[in-house]
């Protein structure tokens, strides 16, 4: 069976196609995709939501030509229908129901959130893993219990991914900000052979409720920290902080946090593996702080590849087939998206 998923809940318009026929490490046969991003200020939904629609022709039919298809030979069109951006959301559906219609080819929705999981249980060897889900909207811990993926912690205000976009944005970096952020903070690392060669750190606000984080005061005393640099250097007076610094203490301090409520949820949910998943989830220094708490506590950690760790249509692709083999199927009129429903609103008919 062949699954084109269709993903647009933010910046990625992708498609996706995978084939169940074939073994497990080669059954994604396309995963294209075409992101926004900017010199200067962050993701802006209605030209986010024009990209798509400028792009979604070239993606589609670079997609079917990588997996070497047409779309008659397509047996399921899925796409994501939640959580994520009105405006995109909306490209995606509209694309998927036209081609249902055109094709007639059944229909599946799919939450990204889920879907981020699904394809780490794919490309990994991991079998019931905690996920780590770091992404630039989107910051939960989940794991699956009593038939649904449970969210055992998240972020109370802002994703991870758009703390360090927004912090990057005030640094004047441009959008995805993660990977500057990830070089500046390794700048101080590397570039420090004072007398212990220990990086500069500035304490940050460090804000862990329980199982929930939040970003909001952080952002803020960053954004102080980065007004003084700013006028200092104007004055060319000396700064207490450089952009590496800054870069390294968030860095150091967001993540310790989500190692903390991760640690924690591998424990109340007796689980001995730990998933990572969501654009955040690139980043290096992230991958070696969990690898070390996982280590020592007897646990293993998985991280997909780049290209299924950022937002992805082969995930679509793949959680639409599996739902789609299960019995999962929309009516077009039912087709439309659910901008808010959350990942345990889900019933999991698939495992
Ligand atoms: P997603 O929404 O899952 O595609 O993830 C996008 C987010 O990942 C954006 O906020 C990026 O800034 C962030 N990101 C991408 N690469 C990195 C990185 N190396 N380090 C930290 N964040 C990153
Ligand atoms: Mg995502």
């Amino acid at each position: 069976m062949i699954c084109l998923g269709i993903e647009s809940t933010a910046h990625t318009f992708g498609i996706g196609i995978v084939d169940d026929k074939l073994p497990k490490e080669k059954k994604i046969i396309a995963n294209v995709k075409d992101s926004v991003t900017t010199k200067t200020g962050g993701i802006i939904p209605a030209k986010a939501a024009d990209h798509h629609v400028d792009v979604c022709d070239a993606v589609l039919r670079n997609a079917l030509a990588k997996a070497n298809l047409k779309l008659e030979d397509v047996d399921v069109i899925a796409y994501s229908q939640s959580p994520g951006i009105g405006h995109c959301l909306r490209i995606g559906a509209m694309f998927a129901r036209i081609i249902s219609l055109k094709y007639n080819k059944p229909l599946v929705g799919v939450n990204h959130c889920i879907a981020h999981l699904e394809i780490g249980r794919l490309v990994t060897e991991a079998k019931d893993p905690v996920l780590l889900y770091l992404s630039g909207a989107n910051t939960q811990v989940i794991a699956y219990e009593g038939k649904k993926y449970r969210i055992f912690g998240e972020t109370l205000d802002i994703g991870i991914g758009n703390f360090i976009d927004t912090f990057a944005r005030e640094l004047g970096l441009g959008f995805p900000g993660g990977p500057m952020v990830e070089k500046l903070a390794k700048a101080e690392v590397e570039n420090n052979p004072k007398e212990n060669k220990t990086p500069h750190y500035i304490e940050l606000p460090y804000c862990v409720k329980g199982m929930d984080v939040n970003f909001g005061g952080i952002l803020t005393n960053l954004k102080h920290k980065i007004k003084k640099m700013n006028e200092a250097r104007e004055k060319a007076h000396h700064t207490p902080f450089t952009h590496e610094t800054l870069c390294y203490s968030a860095q150091e301090t967001v993540f310790a946090m989500m190692v903390e409520v991760a640690e924690r949820a591998l424990a109340h949910c007796d689980k001995k593996e730990l998933l990572l998943g969501g654009g955040v989830a690139c980043n290096k220094r992230l991958q070696e702080m969990c690898d070390k708490m996982c280590k020592a506590r007897g646990a293993k950690m998985f991280v997909p590849a780049n290209e299924f760790l950022i937002d992805n249509a082969a995930m679509i692709a793949w959680l639409g087939l599996l739902q789609y083999k299960a019995g999962d199927k929309l009516k077009i009129e039912d087709a439309g998206i659910k901008p808010y429903l959350r990942t345990d609103d889900i019933e999991v008919t698939w495992r």
